[in-house]
């Protein structure tokens, strides 16, 4: 049995159906890592959501969500102010999708003062990772779980990081690099070289480290990561591939390109969420790769983040 904490944001999402109407759903990209996880992994693997709601309706919706798919609430602390973050999908008559965000003030912003007061260590005034006890196995943030912290608070975020890896939980980081969320790049590369001093595992898509650092192509991001030693990388490039570099192996998997991309929504978070359920199921890195690159491949030709487990007959068959 694995136990992973997944730390991030999950929102209110209205996606147009037709002029005037809107179909509300929740979505975030560590909330398609959890269950794309749950939906693969073995049934008794616990993955817990670590994130901030409010105590209106549709925190209490976004709660009844995550039940439904078998991810644990235990770590979605309530807020007394703050509500959900949300957003839009419009699309225009050509079919292009736009969104519009509403999350400055979400309340997964606070998650960590939130956790820092629910675990409170009577006396001296600190805090206890075991707040999540018992001590997770694994441990996953991206790029967009960092970039909502308040900066205030991610000193507190690193202290967890740092005490988390130190007795042992494995460190999980895909970059996913908004750059509307950040103050500047190089605040971001900041952060990023923490995240990737202490990610046991890293799975970078080459477009967020071209972004960001001018990487083009695996060799260059392997060379930009290689001061890091992170054990197990895995580097996403759409259609072009994963690059695996562990310390016994490293290897170019293929991909088949899908002909007809329907919605690259979650891609990348549905690709993360079942390498790390195969693994965790004894799979090698060439199998998990190769097993991901299949659901990412149905995830991208439907729409939306979260596709029915209908269409994907075979994976799912215990
Ligand atoms: P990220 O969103 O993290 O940058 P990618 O865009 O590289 O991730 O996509 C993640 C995974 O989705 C890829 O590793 C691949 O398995 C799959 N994928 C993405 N685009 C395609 C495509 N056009 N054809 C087939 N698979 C794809």
């Amino acid at each position: 049995m694995t136990d992973l904490v997944i730390l991030g944001e999950s929102m209110v999402e209205f996606s147009l159906v037709e002029p005037g109407l809107y179909q509300q759903s929740f979505a975030g990209d560590v909330h398609s890592v959890a269950v794309y996880y749950k939906r693969l992994a073995q049934a008794d693997d616990r993955v817990r959501l670590m994130t901030a709601v409010g105590f209106d309706s549709a925190s209490n919706g976004l709660i009844d969500a995550l039940e439904r798919e078998h991810i644990d609430t235990s770590l979605v602390f309530r807020h007394p102010d703050r509500q959900l973050g949300l957003y839009m999908v419009n699309t225009d008559n050509a079919g292009e999708r736009s969104f519009s965000y509403w999350r400055n003030s979400s309340a997964a912003r606070e998650v960590m003062p939130l956790f820092r007061e629910a675990t409170q260590v009577a006396g001296d005034g600190g805090y206890s990772p075991a707040g999540l006890a018992p001590r997770p196995d694994m441990f996953f943030f991206s790029g967009i779980s960092l970039a909502v912290l308040t900066p205030e608070s991610r000193p507190v975020f690193w202290e967890l990081v740092e005490q988390l890896q130190d007795s042992g939980t494995k460190i999980v980081f895909d970059p996913n690099y908004r750059p509307k969320l950040w103050q500047s790049a190089k605040e971001t590369r900041d952060q990023y070289a923490l995240a990737f001093t202490y990610a046991d595992l890293a799975l970078p898509g080459i477009e967020d480290l071209e972004a960001l650092y001018g990487v083009k192509d695996f060799s260059g991001a392997c060379d930009l990561l290689e001061p890091f030693s992170i054990a197990e990388l895995v580097i996403k490039d759409g259609p072009n591939g994963v690059y695996y570099r562990g310390s016994k192996e490293r290897f170019l998997e293929s991909i088949t390109a899908v002909d007809k991309v329907v919605d690259t929504t979650a891609a990348g978070d549905s690709f993360n969420g079942s390498y790390l359920a195969f693994r965790s199921r004894g799979a090698s890195p060439r199998q998990a790769i190769a097993q991901a690159a299949k659901i990412s491949a149905v995830v991208i030709q439907h729409r939306g983040a979260l596709v029915d487990q209908s269409h994907f007959p075979d994976t799912f068959a215990d």
